[in-house]
């Protein structure tokens, strides 16, 4: 049956093509090849890649690549498959008549690569054997063909070692002990001074040892050498390595990876042949500049070993004048091509250029930026293209401190969850407190918990970062630390912390109280030591040390951004609790801010002392008394943040947490309360302990605390609106959005609205100005979301808290899920960790109706997200599609929201 199937199609180029379904291989040579760039999901990367170049005339050595689902097919039946010996040995012949050379031919040898190449690169992650063909007899023919026998005896003793390493099973260790030893005999210092003879000996070593380790000779026939190198590769997309580079660049599981079988190309043949990589531009600043290195009379693996120092690409317009000019057309030309920066590898044999790989550079994101908008002033690409080249998740980098990476010996101690990016050094202290009074000194401190509670916010505060043992993406720790841009790490479960004997260990490694460690929010890395940090130049432009005018990373993320905001729909606000939040949010661009958790302002200072006097009071009276106390520093807190945000709206969350929250858990704490309650400690922990509750994210908490006491939801409206009156009569614009939380029916929000409508009445009589404000919701229960329709017709607006919605749609505690959850993800069980992706089939088709039934009810309802996955640049796509009105995210996303609800504008 001759069943097609459509090839991978670029909507810039020509209309797709078919392909055969049986076709495995496809061949290219001879300036011609059987498929193209477009190929990139059948043939990998490097395979589409090769065959472009072929049809582009570039000069490529000609070979075939073996399709990717035969890989799967291959790991899924454990043999392989049916009817592709006879394709592979079709391309051979093919391969032999455009060489011409035979595979064997003990007098014209052919010699082959066979390489490994996936749809997405993974450099260095899965197997590659050079010189594959060589034997006994066909070294022989090599040494006349090239007059070199020490050329034929190291590409030979170069097969066995890779061979034996990769597709026997024979460790690399005992071949490089072989080597080794024949240096020291022969008086050398490198690999390239050991003459003929000392090759061949070590040839005839390297035979032995692999028959010894196996049982075995090593295979004479090179198609019985080829099928094992195919094998292997194969064989090498399910190594660990390769399986964890999937996981963490979210790369999927599924389409195996492509084989290269390309003739060999030798740069190992004299003084006149070299080999290099190179990339178009800087991959570290982006700028145009040809940039590599290379060898001369070397083999790929040298320059990437790191034996041989490698020269700087311009040496090489000396060395090799016509294949360097060769070099430069071809990059160029590849350039303009492929419309963006490229990665190339290229061998030089004899004089002559030959390219053996073309493939997008992998760059910073300082780079991504300024090649993205270079590109766009050289006509290369559109406003628009520019937008989708530089992964939004990326920018990060550009906003946070980093590690001078040049200072780091030595691999990390252990790695954790990379829960909010920026490098940061510090003492370790295992408390909030100790946290708190040695950076009072002016110690740069490091908090490490198992875990935290909202009691070690000030902790937090005064710490430069945080690193917990416990808890996920979504942990108190990792929302904290990242809504102040502060670094985090958590969930280190190598980790075992003892916070009585003040230390952590790693393995055999303890860190005491007192020791310094440097954190790498961007990766999860912790390392022991100080090692130097520097804050980024966007960073610095912001804080006004750095001029605009200095700053090139700076300009080119500002016009970058500028584009995004002409092309995008949806508004980006931001999660800012304080005054201070507010600023560098507007700083960022936010277009107000989406979710004011006003909790975290009683948390400050003497204000938790207040906040327990009001929760452990007796009665009404007594609640009362101390929101009065309250009620200013709220007020205040609130001028600040609408003078910040003039002109845009603020959403502000009535209360939320369990109460047990604020409560001291016995101590001097519990003391100092006692004492100004006029109690004893023991009525005191008495108190406390009622309010203890078994399930508190289930409990009394969100909309129930005000429905059980009215008062502070009068507390909490009065300050807003005293506060948008003061500012409002200074000529401030405010736009204050009172939001609801975790209502699960509409009665609830009714008689919350009633408070904030009377009180927001009695401001306006007292004041004689009347402010114009809103009232809405979260939604964050099921329930809510199912009577979304009921709720907007009293609601003006609906906020998803997906952080909430996540945990009560999949019945899963957002604070315990970071046992299981990493197994879920690894085992494929959830393709993400849905508290930093947003579950789209589930809590997605909740949003999805909500806004539909809402808007229905309400036409012109506005709905926003303000959970964690505000600021995550796949759901903020599902936001754009979904016709929110906004995301809000932790300030220092917000410039990431903002590209990605541009790249979400298809
Ligand atoms: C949420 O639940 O998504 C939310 C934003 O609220 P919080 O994280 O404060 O519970
Ligand atoms: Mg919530």
């Amino acid at each position: 049956m001759n069943q097609l199937i459509r090839a991978p199609h670029d909507r810039n180029r020509e209309p797709p093509r078919e392909v055969p379904l049986q076709q495995s291989v496809f061949f290219f040579g001879n300036g011609k090849a059987e498929a193209t760039r477009d190929d990139r999901d059948l043939l990998g990367g490097k395979g589409a890649n090769l065959a472009e170049m072929t049809n582009l005339g570039i000069p490529v050595p000609p070979g075939f690549t073996i399709a990717c689902p035969l890989c799967n097919e291959y790991l899924d039946r454990k043999s392989v498959p049916e009817g592709l010996h006879a394709e592979v040995e079709k391309s051979l012949e093919r391969l032999e008549k455009t060489a011409g050379k035979g595979f064997g031919d003990p007098h014209n040898p052919l010699l082959v690569s066979v390489r490994s190449g996936a749809r997405v690169s993974m450099p260095g992650m899965m197997e590659t054997i050079l010189n594959l063909g060589l034997n006994d007899e066909t070294v022989l023919g090599l040494t006349e063909l090239s007059g070199s026998p020490r050329f034929a005896y190291d590409s030979y003793r170069r097969l066995l070692q890779m061979y034996g390493d990769v597709v026997l099973g024979v460790p690399m260790e005992d071949f490089e002990h072989l080597l080794a030893a024949k240096r020291l005999n022969n008086h050398v210092q490198t690999d390239a001074e050991l003459p003929a003879e000392a090759l061949q000996a070590l040839v005839a070593e390297y035979q032995s040892l692999i028959k010894n380790a196996t049982g075995k000779a090593f295979p004479r026939d090179p198609r019985e050498q080829l099928w094992g190198a195919i094998e292997a590769v194969w064989k090498s997309w399910t190594l660990k390595k390769a399986v964890d580079y999937r996981r963490v660049n979210g790369i999927a599981e599924s389409p195996g990876t492509a084989v290269n079988i390309v003739a060999m190309v030798f740069g190992n043949l004299g003084d006149d042949s070299g080999t290099g990589v190179a990339f178009t531009r800087d991959p570290s600043t982006g700028e145009k500049l040809f940039y590599g290195e290379f060898l001369v009379n070397a083999q790929g693996e040298d320059v990437v070993a790191g034996i041989r120092t490698p020269l700087p690409i311009t040496a090489m317009a000396a060395k090799l004048p016509e294949a360097y000019a060769d070099l430069m057309r071809t990059q160029s030309l590849l350039e303009r091509h492929f419309r963006d920066m490229q990665d190339l590898e290229f061998t030089v044999e004899r004089g002559k250029l030959f390219l053996l790989q073309t493939r997008t550079g992998k760059r910073t994101a300082a780079a991504a930026v300024r090649i993205a908008r270079d590109l766009v002033s050289e006509g290369l690409i559109s406003r628009p293209e520019a937008i989708q080249r530089v992964p939004a998740q990326q920018l990060d980098q550009l906003l946070h401190p980093v590690i001078d990476h040049a200072s780091r010996n030595g691999g990390p101690l252990c790695v954790g969850l990379p829960a909010s990016p920026g490098a940061a050094s510090g003492m370790a202290v295992f408390d909030a407190d100790v946290a708190e009074m040695r950076a009072a000194r002016g110690d740069a401190v490091i908090l490490v918990r198992e875990e935290t509670t909202p009691e070690d916010f000030h902790g937090i505060v005064a710490a430069r970062a945080v690193l917990t043992a416990r808890g996920g993406m979504t942990s108190h720790a990792a929302v904290v630390a990242r809504g102040m841009g502060k670094c985090a790490v958590v969930g280190c479960n190598a980790m075992r912390v003892s916070i009585e004997d003040r230390h952590f260990s790693v393995g055999e490694v303890q860190v005491n109280e007192g020791d310094w460690i440097t954190l790498d929010g961007g990766t999860g890395e912790v390392f022991t030591g100080d090692l130097p940090t520097m804050p980024s130049e966007v960073m610095r432009v912001n804080a006004g040390t750095l001029a605009e005018e200095d700053a090139p990373v700076y300009r080119g993320f500002a016009e970058l951004l500028g584009w995004a905001d002409a092309r995008r729909h949806l508004k980006v606000r931001a999660n800012a609790d304080t005054p201070r939040d507010a600023r560098v949010a507007r700083g960022f661009g936010a277009e107000g801010i989406g979710l004011c958790r006003t909790e975290h302002m009683f948390f400050d200072g003497d204000r938790i002392q207040t906040m327990r006097e009001m929760i452990v009071a007796h009665d009404e009276s007594g609640r009362r008394r101390a929101l009065a106390k309250l009620l200013p520093m709220q007020r205040g807190d609130f001028e600040e943040i609408f003078e910040a945000m003039d002109g845009f709206p603020v959403t502000i969350r009535l209360l939320d947490p369990p109460l047990h929250e604020f409560l001291p858990h016995g101590g001097e704490e519990a003391k100092l309360l006692a004492r100004t309650l006029g109690v004893t400690r023991r009525e005191l922990m008495q108190k406390v302990d009622l309010l203890r509750e078994s399930n508190p994210m289930l409990g009394h908490r969100g909309c129930r605390l005000g429905v059980t006491y009215p008062e502070i939801t009068e507390m909490q409206a009065r300050a807003i609106f005293e506060a948008a009156t003061a500012v409002a009569q200074r000529g401030v614009l405010v736009h204050p959005e009172v939001m609801i939380p975790l209502i699960s029916t509409v009665k609830e929000f009714t008689h919350q609205r009633a408070i904030v409508d009377r009180v927001a009445a009695a401001v306006a009589k007292e004041s004689g100005h009347a402010v114009k404000y809103l009232v809405g919701t979260m939604i964050e229960l099921p329930r809510a979301a199912l009577t979304a329709g009921a709720i907007a017709a009293e609601a003006e607006f609906f906020s998803f808290g997906t952080n909430d919605l996540t945990q009560t749609t999949l019945g899963m505690s957002r604070d315990d899920a970071g046992r299981f959850l990493p197994l879920y993800v690894e085992r494929g069980i959830f393709e993400d960790d849905p508290f930093q992706v947003l579950d789209v089939q589930g809590v997605g088709r909740l949003i999805q109706m909500a806004t539909v039934d809402g808007r229905a009810a309400r036409p012109g309802l506005k709905v926003g997200i303000c959970g964690e996955h505000g600021g995550e640049p796949r759901s903020v796509a599902f936001c754009h599609e979904t016709g929110l009105d906004y995301v809000s995210c932790s300030p220092f996303r917000v410039p990431i929201a903002r590209l990605a609800a541009a790249q979400a504008v298809r």
